[in-house]
């Protein structure tokens, strides 16, 4: 596949890393991926659409990151532009991603920044340091190969000292690996359920041991007990194998049982980010409340489904302000006109791009919006109604 980048000044502020905006940097051996000031367009001129803006985060290694948000939210644009799989009109405007490709037991660090890497770069890197799983292992299956054929390829491919048999036998591992029998490797893609397809993508994405598995919303095809199976055998895989993880879905619910830290991303940006847990039990950006009450909960009580009202935005045509005001229930004046920064709020590694939350004249607390919070707690938050 190709990837574009756009030689062109970037279009984003060149603003640079910011500590208030992202955790700092971790001690080089114990990061996997580290991206500053990312942004991603389609088209160009007057039809360009703004797809990705100024995107900071680190991955630690072993870590699992989630990526939340409806369609459209920039999600998959982000990570197939960052691996530089994104075919034109997307073309990157700006930013830095290192990818640290150093295996244990390497006498020194090796950093690539995936951005400017050659194509020559980029190939050895795909598969052997990051992989991806796609949402549709049918169409990324090849429809008239046995998918034996599929591992054969990628082990030849970039491990050539390997013999036919010795393929064999790590292919047979990997299919092991995720609950298959060895013989699934001898059928077609049509000849297996939905659920073995993806189980067998996911064993195509560890074939050669990557720091990095990205997986772009792998169960949302998939039945709720087929997805809840392949979400515990991630996590035994994980445990396994102790690659990094970037979980792409619009689930939140999902993503809180499995990500060790989530970013939330509205019309192309991140609008929160927090550890899993503490974005559960009390998400501070309403859009982050709106999708957790979009989900029926993994456990718990049941409670009723609210959803958020309004659609995304028209990326082609993004309001002023905060992008999320017309849906929003705690909008205020301002919103309107004032766009909010993403923000530390210096309690956690949390940061929330809203301003209910970030300090100015007349704002200082942030207010608490749990989903627990009572209709009263709700209306303070929300005292400046337009
Ligand atoms: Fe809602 Fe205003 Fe916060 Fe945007 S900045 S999420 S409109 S309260």
């Amino acid at each position: 596949m190709s990837a574009e980048r756009l030689e062109a000044p970037p279009l984003v502020d060149e603003r640079s890393r910011s500590d208030s905006l992202v955790s700092p940097l971790p001690a080089r051996s114990d990061f996997v991926l580290d991206v500053s000031n990312f942004s991603v367009v389609y088209g160009t001129g007057e039809h360009m659409v703004r797809a990705v803006n100024d995107i900071s985060f680190t991955l630690r290694r072993s870590a699992v990151l989630g990526v939340a948000g409806e369609s459209g939210s920039g999600k998959s644009t982000l990570v197939y532009a960052m691996t530089r799989l994104l075919r034109a009109p997307g073309l990157i405007s700006g930013g830095v991603v290192n990818l640290n490709t150093t295996r244990s037991g390497d006498a020194g660090e090796e950093t690539v920044n995936l951005v400017t890497a050659s194509e020559k770069e980029l190939r050895k890197i795909r598969w052997s340091h990051v992989s991806i799983v796609l949402q549709s292992a049918l169409s990324a299956l090849n429809p008239v190969l046995r998918v034996g054929r599929d591992f054969d390829e990628v082990l030849k491919t970039h491990r050539p000292d390997m013999t036919r048999a010795q393929r064999r036998e790590r292919a047979a591992e990997l299919v092991s690996s995720v609950g298959l029998n060895e013989d699934r490797l001898d059928r077609f893609p049509h000849e297996l359920s939905g659920g073995q397809r993806q189980r067998i993508m996911i064993a195509l994405a560890l074939a050669l041991d990557p720091e990095l598995v990205i997986m772009d919303e792998p169960t949302t095809a998939l039945d709720v007990v087929t997805q809840r199976e392949i979400m515990n055998e991630l996590q035994d895989l994980r445990a396994r194998f102790d690659f990094a993880m970037i979980f792409i879905t619009h689930d939140l619910s999902l993503l809180v049982e499995i990500a060790d830290e989530i970013v939330v991303m509205y019309a192309g940006s991140i609008v929160e980010r927090a550890r899993a847990n503490e974005l559960y039990e009390a998400p501070r950006h309403p859009y982050t409340l709106g999708l957790l009450n979009s989900f029926p909960p993994m456990h718990g009580q049941r409670r009723e489904l609210t959803g958020i009202p309004g659609s995304p935005p028209d990326l082609a045509d993004l309001p002023t302000g905060c992008k999320f005001h017309s849906r929003c229930p705690y909008a205020m004046t301002r919103c309107r006109d004032e766009e909010p920064p993403l923000t530390s709020l210096g309690d956690s590694e949390r940061s929330v791009a809203c301003w209910l939350h970030v300090g100015g004249p007349g704002v200082s607390v942030p207010v608490e919006l749990s989903r627990d919070a009572t209709t009263k707690d709700r209306a303070h938050a929300n005292g400046e109604r337009p």
